[in-house]
């Protein structure tokens, strides 16, 4: 029963009306709160489907010492555990989700979130280093083959404020650093041969990607991009 009162629903879950965009960005603005009381860098997302809460997450790349713990990725994880949990198909269920986060995904999670389809991205402010969905890369539309689904972007809800929240963080002394054991890890398990570029900053331009070679998985590059990332956003 449960499974047709979802269906009877679907048709307008990737609707994103004001009230809706006002309510659950307030909930994940309040996560971004939390992650920078913890020292993460402030993002915060949640992903709602037929107006239910089915994943949520804030930064944890710091406190798990795990580089692509972003936001969208617990988000992620969590929506793939209650789908489970309720018995019902991830496709089915992502396709009809919409995704709020205070800050515009990063290039890694745009392309996670175009592998799992899903239709609407609302977001704060742009994020002028890494952002997938036109800052840096346009990963949202660009023509991708075997990379998912395209997804609508509607942007600039609390940006200022979204914005103030990063500037706070980075004026901070990032309390962790970097873990150098897990840095050198994921360098050695995705291409040690490019370890060294990691550290140029004349590369920060470029795609990351087109120094790895591709003889490596898609998820590996990603982890590699996401190091990239990680490391010239301590240094840089
Ligand atoms: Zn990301």
């Amino acid at each position: 029963e449960v499974t047709l009162v979802m269906e009877t629903k679907e048709g307008r879950s990737g609707d994103t009306a004001v009230e809706d965009i006002e309510t659950w960005m307030d909930k994940a603005f309040d996560m971004a709160k939390d992650a920078l009381q913890n020292g993460e860098v402030p993002v915060g997302c949640l992903m709602v489907y037929n107006s239910e809460v089915v994943g949520k997450g804030r930064n944890e790349v710091n406190e798990t010492k795990n580089a692509t713990r972003h936001a969208e990725m617990v988000a992620l994880d969590e929506l793939l555990n209650w789908c489970h949990s309720s018995n019902l198909d991830v496709s089915r269920v992502s396709r009809n989700t919409v995704l709020y986060v205070t800050v515009e995904p990063c290039v890694m999670c745009a392309a996670a979130l175009r592998l799992l389809n899903i239709p609407t991205v609302v977001y704060g402010c742009r994020n002028e280093r890494f952002g997938g969905c036109g800052s840096i890369l346009d990963v949202s539309s660009a023509d991708l083959p075997q990379t998912g689904n395209t997804f609508k972007c509607v942007s600039g809800h609390r940006a200022g404020e979204a914005v103030e929240m990063l500037k706070t963080f980075y004026k901070q002394e990032n309390p962790n650093g970097i873990n150098w054991p897990v840095v050198l890890f994921l360098c050695c398990s995705t291409g040690g041969g490019e370890a060294p570029h990691l550290f140029c900053p004349t590369r920060k331009s470029s795609p990351p990607t087109r120094h790895s070679p591709f003889i490596f998985s898609e998820r590996q590059i990603h982890v590699w991009v996401c190091v990239h990332i990680y490391i010239l956003r301590v240094y840089l």
